[in-house]
């Protein structure tokens, strides 16, 4: 996985916990040189929160950083490190915009800490738990055939990746199902209940599930968009096989 992209994440992340640390030099500064006692308890509180808020943000960060450079991190670091990431996440947007950083790169460095922490965690899943969850936008405009309703109207003609991934699942044992958009992906994430995700979707989309899908781990896949967003779009089928490999291989240990 690279790691140049996964370290904008942990960069801008560093700078959001910068500016959480001047925040709080400034009430610093304003408690002492205060004179009311309420404003002055008013403000401790209010620093106590920073205070907790970047310490939080120091083993968030460290365990990122710990996590890129060894790939490995303790259960409790890694829940750290996620809770430092969503709370974050709108602060490192933010950042990165001042900075010229577009939204896209930074949900790209998203998904790939993401999925380097999912197989870190290296949870153990039978096949029938793992979901495919992809986008109808794989599908070419021009075919006829419902396949939101049910994959298996696909007649496989082969002319987009929706029959490469109904062989993948097939051959491996795990479900596949395309969704129409984020609001009925998690629904159908909700009526699967599958232990494990592979997601195939643009960053947004996928950033957006990720967070969402808070107890269940999920490796993201991005497809390609050859043809423009949401248009005749494509998805690496070997990126799909591996990430099911992750989930898998993992229950053979
Ligand atoms: S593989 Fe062919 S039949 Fe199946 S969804 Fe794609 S275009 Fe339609």
């Amino acid at each position: 996985m690279n790691k140049g992209k996964k370290r904008i994440f942990i960069i801008l992340g560093l700078v959001t916990a910068l500016v959480y640390a001047a925040i709080f030099g400034v009430l610093w500064l304003l408690v002492s040189s205060s004179s009311d006692f309420i404003r002055q308890i008013t403000l401790i509180a209010l620093m106590s929160v920073f205070v907790l808020l970047l310490l939080g943000a120091v083993l968030g960060v460290g365990g990122l950083v710990f996590g890129l450079l060894w790939g490995k991190e303790s259960k409790q670091i890694q829940k750290i490190s996620r809770s430092f990431m969503e709370i974050s996440y709108p602060g490192v947007v933010r950042i990165g915009k001042f900075l010229g950083v577009t939204q896209e790169e930074i949900q790209d460095s998203y998904i790939k800490i993401n999925n380097q922490m999912t197989v870190a965690r290296g949870q153990h899943f039978a096949p029938s738990e793992i979901l495919i969850l992809a986008p109808h936008c794989l599908q070419k405009t021009d075919c006829p055939h419902k396949i939101t309703i049910d994959v298996q109207n696909c007649h496989r003609c082969g002319r987009c990746s929706v029959s490469g991934l109904l062989k993948i699942a097939e051959e491996n044992g795990v479900k596949l199902v395309v969704a129409s958009g984020g609001t009925f992906a998690r629904k159908l994430a909700k009526e699967f209940q599958p232990k494990a995700i592979v997601a195939i979707a643009c960053e947004r989309d996928l950033t957006s599930g990720i967070r969402d899908m808070k107890n269940i781990p999920v490796v993201g896949v991005l497809n390609e968009r050859p043809n423009g967003p949401c248009y005749n779009t494509t998805v690496q089928l070997c990126k799909v096989q591996q990430a099911i490999n992750y989930f898998l291989q993992a229950e053979e240990d």
